[in-house]
């Protein structure tokens, strides 16, 4: 039977609110290893998994310093971006997404959908999207509060910090998907002592990654308490051969999990290959962050998932 908790955060979202823990059986795991995951996709349709928590302090700032409308940047299927949208949807206030790219003639689910939740969506070119700074300059007659793409900043981590709450003592590692690195300085920053968080890179190759963890961290002992993984991006960041897609589909059928193909399908698998290699101590007790992403799924053709 799965524990179940309710998330007791501010402010009160129509859906649901729960949040699992439910245990995880892998193929690989010879040592008997306890692997549980926590299931903060089931915390909200939409705003779901970590950018819930990602959001939840720049959007207090924001209703604190009385800004009227919350700014942000994301691509054509962000996560970012959706949860943006609907968060302050439910809040009443207004928001813009800054996308990334020429509009298409045919927009994603992501982009319609963020638009029905009244999202004012701006096009800029991939060029003039690398200049933040830029952008952000454009806007000085509007009292726009700016949320850095992705979510990525202190607030953004000590926000997801509170993931935390949701992981007894009795968890030696914490394993989670990096992106920007918002999540995992987030679990280091609310991990009990004797945890060690270990992150699963989706990029190839962004060597200032680990940089961008640490400029989140200002205590020097938490810089010691995770480890970044590469190598599990099958290709680069949102690529998803076949072998990755019936992997998702084999996972499921085991596991009745679902998982995206950008974040959490790698990470799952990534857990599997490291409990092949022996990267955990016998003893562990491994919770995996399901950091949800759902929706992104629906770039795929129909049928091709069977969750
Ligand atoms: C955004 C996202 C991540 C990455 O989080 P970062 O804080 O940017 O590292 C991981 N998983 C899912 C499902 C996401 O949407």
């Amino acid at each position: 039977m799965p524990q179940i908790r309710t998330l007791s955060m501010q402010p009160n979202f129509a859906g649901k609110h729960k949040v699992f823990i439910q245990n995880i059986q892998y193929s690989n795991n010879s040592n008997e290893i306890a692997t549980d995951i926590l299931r903060l996709d089931e915390i909200h349709p939409v705003i779901s998994g970590n950018k819930f928590f990602k959001l939840q302090l720049h959007i207090k700032e924001a209703i604190e310093k009385q800004f009227t409308t919350i700014a942000t940047f994301g691509g054509a299927y962000s996560n970012h971006i959706i949860a943006t949208a609907c968060y302050c949807n439910q809040l009443g206030i207004s928001s813009v997404g800054i996308i990334r790219g020429e509009e298409p003639t045919k927009k994603s689910d992501t982009l319609l959908q963020a638009e029905a939740f009244g999202m004012q969506l701006i096009y800029v070119s991939r060029e003039a999207f690398k200049d933040k700074n830029k952008i952000v300059d454009s806007f000085k007659t509007g009292n726009y509060y700016w949320v850095n793409e992705g979510g990525y900043s202190r607030l953004g981590a000590e926000g997801a910090a509170d993931i935390c709450t949701f992981i007894d003592e009795s968890y030696t590692d914490i394993v989670c998907a990096v992106g920007t690195g918002t999540m995992m300085a987030g679990l280091v920053i609310g991990a009990k002592q004797n945890q060690k968080i270990t992150g699963i890179s989706v990029l190839k190759g962004n060597e200032k990654l680990i940089e961008s963890v640490m400029d989140l961290l200002t205590d020097e002992e938490q810089k010691k308490h995770f480890e970044l993984i590469e190598g599990y991006h099958f290709g680069g960041y949102a690529k998803h051969p076949e072998a990755l897609l019936d992997w998702m589909n084999f996972f499921y059928t085991q596991n009745k999990v679902p998982t995206d193909l950008v974040y959490t399908a790698k990470l799952c698998y990534a857990v599997n290959d490291l409990l092949y290699k022996g990267y955990f101590a016998t003893n562990s007790k491994i919770m995996i962050i399901h950091s949800g992403g759902l929706q992104g799924n629906k770039s795929l053709k129909e049928g091709r998932l069977i969750f």
